[in-house]
Parts: C-alpha cells; structure tokens; sequence
C-alpha cells in the first residue's frame, strides 16, 4: 500500500525542496542528502510505486522503458556513465528500505568499495 505522505511524494509534489537534477512530466532526478558517494543521486518515478517490482508490475512497459531510458541520459548529464557508477535499488525490510517510495540510487564519481 503507497503512502502518499512519503517524503518523495512529498518532494514530488514540492512541499519539500531538493537539489534536481532534471525532471519531467514522469520523473525526478535529485542528490541524496546523505551521500555515500562522490556523486549519488536518487532516480525516482511519479508513479505511486512502493519498490521495484510494485513499478514493473504495475505500469505499461513504456512506462518502465522510458524511466529506465531517462537514467541512461543523466548517467551522461552527469558525466559519468563512462568513467562507470553503480545502479542500487533497496526493497522492503531486508532490502534495508527506507523510503517507500521506489527509487534507484546513482552512485558514481570515484572509486566505489565494496
Ligand atoms: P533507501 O534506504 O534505499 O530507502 O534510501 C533512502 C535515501 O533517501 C537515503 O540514502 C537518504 O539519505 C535519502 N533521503 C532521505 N530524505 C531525503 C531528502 N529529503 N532529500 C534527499 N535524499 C533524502
């Protein structure tokens, strides 16, 4: 079940601020406050999805398509899609999710560990 007060929803909706990347009509691209990375950003759908499976369950493939195909261009916008980066998406309470709002974590810019 979506919570629509979530704080990405609310960030969707502009009652909280964010440092953005790009946005559309269909999704948000900003910088994780609490970065792990030299560069880590948070790739999110307006959809009302819970996590990964809830989007690709959930929405028509040109939906789930074009997301995918928007972090594609901001792996380039952000300069590092050749220098290489790391796609994360975490899920429910093994996944160690905490905001139920599905998202990608873009982590990049240096040398990731682990
Ligand atoms: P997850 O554990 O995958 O749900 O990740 C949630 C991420 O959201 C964490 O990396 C947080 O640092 C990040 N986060 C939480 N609140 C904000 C916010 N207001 N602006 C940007 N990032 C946030």
């Amino acid at each position: 079940m979506y919570d629509k007060n979530n704080i990405f929803a609310k960030i969707i909706r502009g009652e909280i601020p964010c440092k953005k990347v790009f946005e559309d009509e269909t999704c948000l691209f900003f910088y994780d406050i609490k970065p792990k990375a030299k560069i880590h950003v948070l790739a999110i759908p307006k959809t009302q999805s819970v996590d990964y499976c809830d989007f690709v369950s959930n929405n028509d493939a040109s939906v789930v398509l074009e997301f995918f195909k928007k972090i594609d261009l901001v792996l380039e916008k952000l300069k590092i899609k050749n220098s290489g980066y790391r796609l994360v998406s975490n899920s429910g309470l093994n996944g160690m999710q905490e905001v139920p709002h599905f998202h990608i974590h873009i982590l990049g810019g240096e040398r990731l560990k682990f």
